[in-house]
């Protein structure tokens, strides 16, 4: 089996990326390969910071390095917190900080409507090299009030299209099923059984 390095240290992702892919690759992180440099997100899309990542670590892992770059965009705050979602409330922001930040500021709004969308850009990079990218979208909407001790990040504070229950509160493979991720790794799985 050929690994695959995720250029991440967040375990929900390499955890949700794993389930989907482990069939194909033995799946690793950042957490197990600590001589590997960090990378500094400094882009303004997921398309850049993914890239950024998967270079980062592809120029020194021999193997497939994946990236997952990924947010949640609600329209009410003009998209925000997009490409921040991970620091929302400051550079050492916990995911809850996040989510009480996100709450604050929709109250704040005045919006009736607090549609949203997860949205999810990997880059598959092998010897310094960028292979290929994929994007994964979930519409849906956030709630005024956390649901669901599942999954991480807004997960608690984020129904899908089509469901009423939260990503926090529908079982891992569900989420996997119709998640921004998932959708990016179900168009990856096609690449390489090209
Ligand atoms: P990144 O590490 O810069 O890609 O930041 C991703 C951030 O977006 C996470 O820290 C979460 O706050 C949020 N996020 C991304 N994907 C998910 C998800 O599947 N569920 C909940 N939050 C997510």
């Amino acid at each position: 089996m050929q690994s695959l390095l995720v250029a991440t240290h967040n375990r929900h992702k390499t955890s949700e990326i794993a389930s989907l892919l482990g069939g194909l690759f033995s799946v690793t992180d950042l957490n197990a390969h600590p001589h590997l440099p960090a990378t500094e997100e400094t882009g303004v899309t997921f398309l850049e910071n993914a890239t950024l990542k998967a270079l980062g670590a592809a120029r020194v892992f021999q193997g497939w390095v994946l990236a997952d770059d990924s947010g949640l965009e609600v329209d009410a705050l003009g998209g925000a917190p997009g490409v921040y979602s991970a620091r929302y409330a400051g550079p050492q922001a916990s995911d809850s900080d996040n989510r009480a930040r996100l709450l604050e500021e929709l109250r704040g709004s005045g919006a009736i409507e607090w549609s949203a969308r997860f949205r999810c850009t990997l880059v598959l990079a092998q010897e310094g090299r960028v292979v290929a990218s994929f994007d994964g979208t979930v519409e849906g909407k956030i709630i005024p009030e956390e649901r669901g001790t599942g999954g991480f990040g807004y997960d608690s504070l984020f129904v899908p299209e089509q469901h009423s229950a939260t990503f926090g509160e529908l079982p891992g493979a569900v989420k996997n099923g119709l998640s921004h991720r998932g959708r990016a790794l179900a168009k990856m799985l096609e690449f390489v059984a090209r």
